[in-house]
Formats: C-alpha cells, structure tokens, sequence
C-alpha cells in the first residue's frame, strides 16, 4: 500500500522518448474514459510514450488490490479503505467516486493535476463517466473523449479474454459498461476502438485541434 501518494507527483516507470508536440501555453485537463476492457490502458500508455514531455498521465487512487504484475505509484495508488476515506474527507480528491456499484473507490488525487496544469503540462486523466461528470462541474473546459467498442459482443470477448475477473465481477463490468455507453454524448468527442492505430490517430487530431497537442 502507498504511504504517501500526495508526494508521487510524477509518473515513474513512463517512457520518457522525445514529444512529438511542443509544449501547450497552459495546461488543459484531458478526459478519456470508455467501458471496461474497450482498450484505454493501451491508447493511454502509448500517448504518454508519445507525448511524454507535454502530457502527464493523472495516476489514480483505488481501494481494488492489485492484479498481477500491477505496481503502486505506477499503475494505480493502492490505498486501503481508511486511507482512501481519510483522503476523501481531507478534500484531497479532484474527484471520486464508487464504481462497478460496489464499494471499489477510484479517484484522482489533486497532487496529480495541480502542479502539472499550473506548469503548464496538460494531464490526461483516464476516469469513469461519474467521475468525468465531477471533473467538468470544476474544469467545464476540459477536453473529453469516449472510447467506445465496436459493438458490445465484441467487448464481452475482449473482457472475457482478459482474464481478470471472476464471472460476477465480470457481469457487473459489462452491465456498467452499458450505462456508460448509454452517457457517451456526455463527451465532446466519440472514438470507436476499431483497431488501436486508428484510435490513437482520431485522438492525436482531436488533441492537435483543441491546441492540447501539436505536431
Ligand atoms: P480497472 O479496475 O479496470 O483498473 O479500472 C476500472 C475503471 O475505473 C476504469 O474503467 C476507469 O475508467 C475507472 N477509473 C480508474 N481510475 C479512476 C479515477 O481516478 N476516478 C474515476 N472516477 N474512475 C476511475
């Protein structure tokens, strides 16, 4: 478990090749969510190994354990339920919430967008849609993109195949991911996932156009 995330301001174990982008005049909050096992963790990773020196990927908090080969500080903030509470109620979240209907907590730390906006670093944050609603009632003009699958029998494959879960965790993953799809005109932009390549192209054009990134 994590001591002191609020500290752990950065992303350790990020890649750090040269950014394709210049540096933004000031940083702008990036909103990217989409249901479960749709492919965000790799359309995240592989902008963040793009774009390394302008964007800074917003490390969560959570109270779910770790899955193998999962690392504190990198992959999530791996907080017991006190801490987490305790953080919660010390204001120290830009927002959190409960997801999958259970009492999972995931939220992103202030000390991870703070510094980098006022730096002038634009932060990626890779949230759910409760979430995304919390962030846009304090950053309105934060840039949001949906990723979504090409259809939902594709999507149970792709969970399925993951792996990860036990079959209830499972059912509650693809029932939330209906909701989610069902609030995806929440978000200014809408990606399917139909291959990654394309994605990641889509996004880079939406981040160019929103002077969020250039090329
Ligand atoms: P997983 O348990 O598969 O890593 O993540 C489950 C879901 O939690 C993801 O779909 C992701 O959108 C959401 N999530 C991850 N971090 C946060 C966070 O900081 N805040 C909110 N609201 N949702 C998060």
């Amino acid at each position: 478990m994590s001591n002191n995330p609020s500290e752990n301001t950065t992303s350790p174990g990020r890649s750090s090749s040269p950014s394709l982008m210049t540096p933004t005049k000031s940083g702008k909050l990036i909103v990217l969510s989409g249901p479960s096992g749709v492919g965000k963790s790799t359309i995240v990773r592989q902008l963040i190994d793009r774009f390394s020196s302008s964007l800074h990927l917003s490390i969560s908090a959570t109270t779910r354990p770790p899955r193998p080969g999962e690392k504190d500080g990198i992959d999530y903030f791996f907080l017991c339920s006190e801490e987490f509470e305790r953080r919660r109620l010390a204001g120290d979240f830009l927002e959190c919430c409960r997801v999958f209907g259970s009492d999972t907590w995931y939220g992103t730390l202030k000390s991870q967008v703070t510094p980098s906006l006022e730096a002038g670093k634009s932060v990626l944050l890779e949230i759910d849609v409760d979430g995304t609603r919390q962030v846009l009632s304090q950053f309105p003009n934060a840039e949001t993109i949906f990723v979504e699958p090409r259809s939902a029998t594709e999507l149970e494959t792709r969970l399925r195949g993951r792996g990860t879960e036990s079959e209830e965790a499972l059912l509650r993953r693809l029932a939330v991911a209906q909701s989610e799809l069902e609030q995806a005109t929440l978000y200014r932009h809408r990606v399917v996932n139909d291959t990654v390549d394309q994605a990641i192209e889509q996004i880079i054009a939406i981040l160019t156009k929103a002077e969020v990134a250039e090329e």
